[in-house]
Order: structure tokens, then sequence, then C-alpha cells
């Protein structure tokens, strides 16, 4: 016997089994149902029905909801009312909800739809999160020189910048943002594209990468004619040192 049925006289408990049950509501909140033709209310607080209440002129706990509180027993998917989805997406682990979503949206093109309307046209990366970084490794290759003139000292941004260079406009490139990553590229053309950034032993090496990207950006399919003759425009100065 569960601890509920201790609220009830055992003739209420009795003649609950032969109550006819049918559930009228089904909330997060509460479930309604009628009961032999009474209404009977059944609150539900941290899914569990809470003092249940009937329509009956019953002064104490009537059959009714006893009846009722039987029911939801045998029904417990009717607790379950989004509560138990929205408890699951909060504790499953993400990557394991993202295969689910993938898999998930190759056999149900409605979820996909939906999929695509609601974040189609939002950017998949965080372009500020590159933005600083980038500005990082400039920041790396400032030195007394820059303080006075305003040139970098490409030596010390060496290792930064090859480092955003591999491993950060490969990840950009991923997610099809050319159009981002030709920005950025810009960026370091400025840098590597000044007169006096040629006299560095590091120069060589960095441009030999850069150019990769240029060329890979150059033969995109994601780039306007307009950003692919701005790319041009912010490389001749390097193309032409080589
Ligand atoms: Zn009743």
């Amino acid at each position: 016997m569960k601890g509920w049925q201790l609220s009830f006289d055992e003739e209420s408990l009795d003649g609950a089994e032969n109550c006819e049950v049918e559930i009228s509501h089904v909330g997060d909140s509460e479930i309604i149902a009628k009961v032999d033709g009474f209404e009977v209310v059944a609150p539900i607080v941290f899914h569990s029905p809470y003092h249940v209440f009937c329509s009956c002129k019953s002064k104490y706990s009537c059959k009714h909801e006893a009846a009722l509180i039987f029911y939801i027993e045998k029904h417990p998917e009717l607790l379950k009312n989004s509560q138990r989805e929205d408890d699951l997406i909060i504790s499953i682990d993400e990557n394991q909800l993202r295969d689910f979503l993938k898999n998930e949206m190759k056999q149900n093109s409605k979820l996909k739809k939906a999929f695509l309307d609601k974040f189609g046209n939002e950017s998949v990366i965080d372009k500020q999160y590159y933005i600083d970084k980038l500005d990082q490794v400039f920041r790396s290759g400032e030195d007394r020189s820059f303080v006075d003139f305003g040139i970098y000292n490409i030596d010390m941004m060496e290792y930064a910048l090859y480092e955003f260079m591999n491993n950060e406009l490969p990840k950009i490139l991923e997610m099809r943002e050319h159009s981002f990553a030709c920005s950025l590229v810009e960026k370091i053309a400025e840098i590597l594209g000044d007169d006096l950034a040629v006299s560095h032993d590091s120069w060589y090496g960095l441009v030999e990468d850069f150019m990769e990207y240029v060329y890979i950006l150059e033969d995109s399919i994601y780039l306007t004619s307009d950003e692919r003759k701005s790319l041009e425009r912010a490389t001749s100065e390097i193309v032409s040192y080589l």
C-alpha cells in the first residue's frame, strides 16, 4: 500500500476500483478528470498528485479522488508531460544531444526545416573570438619600434601567427565562413605587406603559409568578385616581394 492511501478510508479505496475515469486535461501543473461524472482535479507538485479534490459533496476524501490517483499511478506517462523532456535536455551530455539531432534530422525533414528556420541565418562561429585572438597575435609583435614607429616585430609574433594561421583559419574555413576568413587574412596582409616586414628572418616562412590561404580563398566559391578583388589588392604588396 502506498502512503497516500492512508488519507482515504477503506470504503473509498475499494469503491475507487469501479469508478470510471475519463481524463479531460493534462497540464504541467494539474490533471483534471471526470470520475463517474464528477470533476476531480489533481494538482501536480514535483511530479506527483497533491491535495486532490473532487466536486462531489463528500466531506472527506472520496472514492473519485482515489480513483484518479490510482489511474495516474497506472499511467505515469501523464506526469511526464513536457517536464520529463525538459529534465533530460538539461541533464544529457551535449555531444549525445548533438549526435541525436544530427541523426534525427537525416530522417525527419520537418525537424530539419524547423532547425534551419531557427538557426540557419545565424553565424555558426563566434567572430569576436577570432578577431580578439588575431589582435592578441599582433600585440605579441609590439616592441619598442612599434611604440616609436608603429612597426611590428614579425620575428616576435612569428610563433603566434603560425599558430593562428594553421589552427584557427582552418576552423573558420571548415565552417564555410570564407568571407570572414578573408577579412582576417586581409588584416594579416596589412602587417606582412609592410615593406619593413620583409627584413625579418621569419617573413618568408610566414608568407609561404599565408599565401596558401590566400590562394584557397581566391579560388573559393564562397567569395564574391568584390571580395576577391579586395583580397588581391590587400596581398599585392606581399606578392610583389616573392
Ligand atoms: Zn468525489
